[in-house]
């Protein structure tokens, strides 16, 4: 049944109710005291907000190198690559975050973006490792073509 509940924002919404009279009743009252469905996904934006603020300002600092891909993973990765290392710099030695602070492709943090943070301090590593390798490797055919 439907149910127009008064929430506790002052805003009036529809709900609808189901199961005995005594769960809908007890569903209505904890309605009440809740925020509207407006009111509550405006208060989490304020707060992911506020939360990227804060990662920024913390991240400030950091001369990060730009981000490589298309401008969606870009804006995107942009957003997780900071949230996750101002988390890491805040625990860590700049040293042991040293290769997540040199990850400019997009995809990259875009793919990583649910590792734990040791997982992600670990495949950052292992990332550069590939890149120097690969760097190497073409300097050397390089070599060899200049030879
Ligand atoms: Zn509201």
């Amino acid at each position: 049944m439907e149910q127009r509940i008064i929430h506790a924002c002052g805003h009036e919404q529809a709900h609808d109710l189901t199961g005995f009279d005594s769960q809908q009743a007890r569903k209505a009252r904890w309605l009440k005291t809740t925020t509207c469905r407006d009111c509550f996904v405006a208060e989490k934006r304020a707060e992911e907000a506020a939360a990227a603020a804060l990662s920024s300002a913390a991240i400030s600092h950091l001369d990060l190198p730009l981000l490589t891909g298309t401008d969606r993973q870009i804006s995107w990765a942009s957003t997780i690559r900071t949230k996750r290392l101002a988390a890491l710099t805040n625990l860590n030695s700049n040293a042991d975050c040293y290769a997540c602070l040199q990850v400019t492709d997009a995809k990259w943090w875009i793919d990583h973006r649910d590792l734990t943070d040791v997982d992600l301090m670990a495949a950052a590593t292992q990332a550069a490792d590939i890149q120097s390798a690969t760097a190497a490797r073409a300097s050397i055919t390089d070599m060899s073509r200049t030879a």
